[in-house]
């Protein structure tokens, strides 16, 4: 059966970036896109233009040619302090918190698993929320 896990711990790494790595796309809601346009100086139709891939119901980052992410860089997330949701809520994901077993699949990856504070479940489950809201008909 698919059941939370019992307990959480997490705390993000300093100078890793395993996350930003890993084969998938990088989605931004509205507000995600004018704050990370703000941060790097451009208007949000210019950053649309060159950073975004947006369908009709969806706006996710263009993938560069050989790296996961546009941003990343050897100093760590180039838009850090605006980081979209999805970026930020890592690892607090509704599959992630909902599910044992891929929150310890994720564990084998990603080394702020099991570190740090206990994390109340209902603490988790609230940030799991903010991604559903944030990315309605993902979840
Ligand atoms: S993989 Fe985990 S520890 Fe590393 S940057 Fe991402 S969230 Fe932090
Ligand atoms: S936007 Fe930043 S945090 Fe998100 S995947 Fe790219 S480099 Fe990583």
């Amino acid at each position: 059966m698919n059941s939370p896990p019992d307990s959480l711990r997490f705390a993000c790494q300093p100078g890793c970036t395993r996350c930003c790595d890993q084969e998938g796309f990088v989605y931004l809601t509205e507000e995600d896109l004018s704050k990370a346009a703000v941060f790097v100086g451009l208007t949000a139709q210019e950053f649309e233009a060159r950073y975004v891939y947006r369908t009709r119901h969806q706006r996710r980052l263009r993938k560069p040619r050989g790296k996961q992410c546009v941003f990343l860089n050897s100093e760590g997330c180039g838009i850090h302090p605006v980081k979209p949701t999805q970026c930020r809520l890592f690892p607090f994901w509704p599959h992630l918190v909902e599910s044992r077993r891929e929150w310890e699949k994720t564990a084998k990856w990603c080394p702020g698993i099991g570190q740090g504070e206990l994390v109340q479940i209902g603490a988790a489950l609230e940030r799991a929320e903010e991604m559903k809201t944030a990315y309605p008909g993902f979840f």
